[in-house]
């Protein structure tokens, strides 16, 4: 472990051998930034802005957007903050969008599909995202939720680099923008795995259905060798590939995923702690053989056993 020297916490994510791992936070709130801070988190790896707007009634004007998103940014000056723009719809309606009722919320107009008639709205969103990393020091990028196509991802790194973002992203949640991820990595600085949804559309399982819950295990070896595909496409062009779903907070995947060649993790910060005591241990070779060994298992309790042996 080294220190960041400014007398903060010790870096997490070093492995045995000293390989590192980006250790991030999920934070949608300034008090998830600072318990991230406090945890160790060296950056977020996804600001979930809907949560900021759950309740409004009327779209928060620039300057609104722009408080509120400083307030959760001002911790990280100087640290890198992804921040994901408006991901509404499904499980997470925001009444201000008045979005018409759908009778597949999952399969509808959510997330980045509901900038495609109103691009003004995300236009506002991102230069109020732009305002506040001036604000705040804080090294911001821009990850777009619910991406479908290459095309889409090409569509939201224009506007947002036009909005002076520097760094764009996109989340990898729909298992047909994995598929093609060598063409999304050429229109994006960076991709983030958000395994809840790719866990759920690859399954065609609810993620919150519990009589489905074994099918959005992240354990599941075809969600495992679609991450695998992703990261070493990330691999072959130098793209950094993040993991922000609930994967990432698994300890013992952690290890799997780095030996997939993913190269941040980012997590609630309660579960930073567990993440790097157990990547502590172990070097980047061993993180290979888990892998091998989970993707090599035909059920998620095999893949964990293996794992584990
Ligand atoms: C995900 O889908 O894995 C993710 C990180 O986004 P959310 O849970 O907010 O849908
Ligand atoms: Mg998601």
């Amino acid at each position: 472990h080294r220190a960041d020297g400014k007398g903060r916490a010790p870096w997490r994510g070093t492995l045995r051998d000293g390989h590192r791992v980006r250790l991030l936070g999920n934070v949608g709130s300034a008090a998830d930034a600072e318990a991230a801070v406090a945890a160790g988190a060296e950056g977020v790896g996804l600001f979930r802005t809907e949560f900021c707007y759950l309740a409004a009634t009327r779209e928060p004007t620039v300057a609104e957007q722009r408080a509120a998103y400083a307030a959760v940014l001002a911790p990280f000056r100087g640290r890198s903050v992804v921040v994901r723009t408006l991901d509404a719809g499904a499980d997470k309606p925001l009444p201000f969008l008045g979005l018409d009722a759908e009778p597949n919320p999952a399969l509808g107009v959510r997330g980045l599909r509901v900038a495609f008639d109103r691009p003004e709205l995300l236009d506002r969103q991102l230069a109020a995202i732009a305002a506040a990393a001036s604000d705040t020091g804080a090294e911001v990028s821009v990850m777009a939720p619910m991406v479908a196509t290459a095309a889409e991802a090409v569509w939201f790194a224009e506007r947002a680099r036009a909005a002076g973002i520097p760094r764009v992203g996109v989340m990898i949640e729909v298992p047909a923008v994995a598929l093609v991820a060598a063409e999304v990595m050429d229109a994006v600085d960076f991709v983030s795995l958000g395994t809840n949804d790719l866990a759920q559309y690859l399954f065609a399982a609810d993620r919150q259905l519990g009589a489905v819950a074994g099918l959005n295990d992240p354990w599941q070896p075809a969600l495992l060798r679609l991450i695998a595909a992703v990261a070493e496409a990330g691999a072959a062009r130098g793209v950094p590939v993040g993991v922000c779903g609930e994967a990432a907070a698994d300890p013992l995947l952690a290890r799997a995923l780095v030996g997939l060649g993913v190269t941040s993790l980012s997590m609630n910060a309660t579960a930073l702690g567990g993440v790097s005591a157990a990547l502590a241990e172990v070097d980047r070779a061993e993180c290979r053989r888990f892998a091998r060994a989970a993707l090599a298992a035909g059920t998620p309790d095999q893949a964990r056993a293996a794992a584990r042996r």
